[in-house]
């Protein structure tokens, strides 16, 4: 058998060796353990606590939480054996400036009728993203806008032939695929970038509007008024633009239904007029509302900072894969009701942070050093807005064009072993592919998100990174428990999404059980152990709406 066998197998690996491709003629044989043996769940459980313990008070950008965050970070990137990734520094200043507005309490709207108020948090919540100390709006016209977007590839313009100069434009939240429930409709249930608070603000003021205000709903926003009421009259931190042209509303926010039921009343509308607004060609309005509110604002500037290591590959030092996953939370905020005000964020994101350096030492320890160059990037001023990535995609240490790929961690398993991993943007590029065949090879499979409305591909920092052309992965925990099956799973996330997510009570407890996380670590590290040694660039997939901003950027 064994002979027959030896020249069947001759026969067949010559065919292989002529069809296969450059890459695979290069690439050398991957130990496929090497590395692996350096994850340790005590290891990974220790940085978790301490990341969020009390003392590290939260760890919000320009305080005592980020000074004590920044440096037992760059410790444990030395005593990983990682290099300076930044020249010879393992931080990268990231000029920031926190704005605190003061919105007042009530705004007053005028019909051709009457004049009434709306309460302040209880209605609307409010901010201004500009650094004048006062905003004034006096008498602004109101606009329903639809969902307020301009997606050419889908042929959408919410703003064909409305004129919203200096008016402020009441807006849908999602995108119109969400409410059509017409899977042809943008993607479906599936939420764009078009659907995101952020790009409707960006757009009102593209359309030269002086303010925008989304009207919530907690099915298509998929979280209740009550977390946007969180930043009623806080302080918000934004890069330091100064010097740069930016494009800003003077007042941006949210409206609630209740609320906009109440506008659209005195509009003499009524909620159809929303439903209107998913269907091809609806045309936005002029409510024939002026609206007043005034905000005072105070500024502060400071430098926020990522921490940034790396290893040099061996044989393309200057192309680079890049594990990021951000180290800031909440800080110290409004007491809990057991009048607990630290927000520890031990799931978001001490434990993504925490994966950063098990992954930084399996990396380092590995016998044969990877080819292209590993960075390790933990970033600043996520919960903010994504802001520390932002900063990094808009000055990259490493250039975009030379970096194949960003592998993001935002929250790890913290319920044991899962049989399956849950994929967040599917098929937008090959690291999907690369993510399914590690995991086959230790027989789990690759899930697709259960919430594709909610956006979550535009919600933490692999998005900026994306918005650079840069392919980028992110997963988020299995449901499917090993010997408890998925409806254990899905319990566990919705108790921490009722009880814990941007709580003071997302604090870290030893009943975790990190041998799941450690799992889902280990097969982000063979994704890009195995990009370290191939001279393959992974591309994204059509229909990605990143696609054509890599191939601009590959052609150049
Ligand atoms: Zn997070």
């Amino acid at each position: 058998m064994q002979k027959l066998f030896l020249y069947s197998l001759l026969f067949s690996v010559v065919i292989i060796t002529s069809c296969k491709s450059k890459e695979e003629k290069t690439a050398v044989a991957i130990d496929e353990t090497d590395g692996l043996a350096a994850f340790s769940v005590d290891s990974l459980a220790k940085h978790i606590a301490v990341l969020s313990g009390d003392d590290f008070l939260g760890r919000k950008p320009f305080t005592e939480g980020e000074t004590k965050t920044i440096n037992y970070l760059k410790d444990q990137f030395i005593a990983a054996g990682l290099e300076p990734g930044n020249g010879n520094s393992y931080f990268q200043d990231v000029p920031m400036v926190r704005i605190t507005t003061n919105a007042s309490a009530q705004m007053q709207v005028q019909s051709s009728k009457e004049k009434f108020t709306l309460k302040g948090r209880e209605d609307y919540v409010v901010w201004t993203d500009k650094t004048d100390p006062a905003i004034n709006l006096k008498d602004a016209d109101l606009v329903f806008a639809g969902y307020g977007v301009v997606a050419p590839e889908y042929n959408w313009n919410d703003y064909a032939g409305l004129d919203v100069k200096g008016k402020v434009v009441l807006v849908l939240v999602n995108d119109p695929g969400f409410n059509a429930g017409d899977s042809s409709l943008f993607k479906g249930k599936t939420m764009t970038y078009y659907g995101r608070w952020t790009y409707k603000f960006e757009e009102a003021a593209r359309q030269g509007a002086k303010g925008c205000l989304i009207i919530h709903s907690t099915d298509a926003a998929s979280y209740p008024f009550a977390v946007v009421q969180n930043s009623w009259n806080t302080s918000k931190l934004r890069l330091d633009n100064r010097g740069k042209q930016e494009t800003l509303c003077d007042m941006v926010g949210w409206i609630s239904s209740p609320a906009t039921k109440k506008l659209l009343k005195a509009a003499g509308k009524d909620t159809t007029l929303l439903t209107k607004a998913d269907t091809r060609g609806f045309k936005g309005e002029d409510l024939g509302l002026k609206v007043s509110i005034d905000m005072k604002v105070k500024t502060e500037y400071n430098l926020s900072h990522n921490v940034i290591g790396k290893i040099t590959g061996t044989k393309h030092p200057d192309e680079v894969i890049v594990y990021t996953a951000h180290w800031d939370h909440l800080g110290i905020g409004t007491p809990d009701e057991t009048g607990d005000s630290i927000y520890n964020g031990a799931l978001d994101n001490a434990s993504g942070t925490a994966g950063l350096l098990e992954l930084a030492r399996a990396f380092t320890s590995m016998k044969t050093k990877p080819e292209r160059t590993i960075v390790i990037l933990a970033v600043t001023a996520e919960e903010q807005g994504l802001w520390g990535s932002a900063y990094y995609a808009q000055n990259p240490v490493y250039p975009a064009a030379k970096t194949l790929a960003n592998i993001n961690m935002d929250g790890l398993t913290w319920y044991g072993k899962t049989k399956d991993l849950i994929m967040i943007g599917k098929g937008q590029n090959e690291l999907e592919d690369y993510l399914s065949e590690e995991a086959a090879k230790k027989d789990r499979v690759i899930a697709f998100e259960v919430h594709p409305e909610a956006g979550y591909y535009y919600r933490s920092d692999h998005f900026n990174f994306a918005k650079a052309g840069i392919p980028s992965l992110y997963t988020e925990s299995g449901t499917d428990v090993d010997g408890h099956g998925t409806d254990y799973g899905k319990a566990k996330i919705d108790e921490y999404a009722a009880k814990n997510y941007h709580r003071p009570s997302d604090e870290y407890d030893s009943t975790w059980k990190l041998d799941g996380a450690i799992e889902d670590l280990k097969l982000m590290f063979q994704v890009g152990k195995r990009l370290s040694f191939t001279e393959k660039w992974p591309e994204w997939k059509e229909g990605s709406e990143f696609k054509a901003i890599r191939e601009k950027q590959l052609k150049q």
